[in-house]
């Protein structure tokens, strides 16, 4: 049987994560490894200057995973070093509460989680539900079980994730997968000022509307048209189509 790390960064006790956890339980051994409370907009970051601590978890009267005290991208490394031996077959991360594309990724805790799989040398799938309202994760978990089945075939190097993004509808009404680029959607956020009691000024982030991509292929056209969105990413972060633009820098060491 298939053996399966699953983890978020909506943290242990989310919705998401004990719906996926349950359909990935038909299909493999699962075993979660998720951060104790939601860590959404974690990105890749890892604790350097505190110790971890691991406990485990029971919901619905069961051992369901185990929490631990930091990132969604220390989860999986402590989770492949320490609490799963042989390592697993595949690195899941999700159902995320809310869309992952665009130019948000860079922020995303789950898709990072998913990444640090990559980065440890296994395949790996970040899965996300493109709402914040009445999410049907059931849908989500179920592409997300078809895609597992799937993943194991195409034989991806182990730099290659996939970023997966469900439309909010119900199962029948998907028009299927489309796979796409990233696109270069954002959030355009600004700042609340506000006062403190002694009178000193604070700032908080405020997320607002969407800048939208309108390229066709992109992640978020494919979502907003119905079509669940694959989009494969990468660990390795060079942009290879603009290395020959560089070569006029190249010199030899004199010139500098
Ligand atoms: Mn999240």
């Amino acid at each position: 049987m298939m053996r399966i790390l699953l983890t978020n960064d909506d943290g242990i006790y989310a919705k998401g994560i004990e719906v996926l956890a349950a359909h990935l339980r038909t299909i493999a051994q699962v075993t979660v490894v998720a951060p104790d409370h939601e860590r959404s907009a974690a990105g890749h970051a890892i604790t350097l200057w505190d110790p971890l601590r691991v406990s485990t978890v029971d919901r619905n009267g069961a051992f369901f995973g185990y929490a631990v005290d930091g990132t969604p991208a220390d989860c999986v490394k402590i989770a492949i070093q320490r609490l799963l031996k042989p390592k697993p077959d595949l690195v899941v991360s999700g159902v995320n509460l809310g869309p992952n594309t665009g130019t948000n990724i860079i922020y995303s805790g789950t898709v990072s989680a998913a990444l640090e799989g990559a980065v440890l040398g296994i395949p790996s799938m970040a899965i996300s539900l493109a709402t914040f309202r009445q999410p049907r994760f059931a849908v989500a978990a179920r592409v997300a079980r078809t895609l597992c089945l799937q993943l194991r075939q195409l034989r991806l190097p182990p730099e290659v994730v996939l970023n997966v993004n469900v439309p909010n509808r119900p199962l029948t009404q998907l028009k299927g997968v489309r796979v796409t680029c990233q696109s270069r959607s954002r959030w355009l956020e600004t700042f609340d000022q506000r006062r403190d009691p002694r009178g000193r000024a604070y700032y908080w982030l405020k997320g607002g509307r969407r800048q939208r991509d309108p390229a066709p292929d992109s992640d978020e056209q494919a979502v907003r048209r119905g079509y669940v969105s694959v989009t494969p990413i990468s660990i390795d972060l060079t942009s290879h189509k603009h290395l020959d633009a560089l070569q006029g820098l190249q010199s030899k060491g004199s010139a500098l």
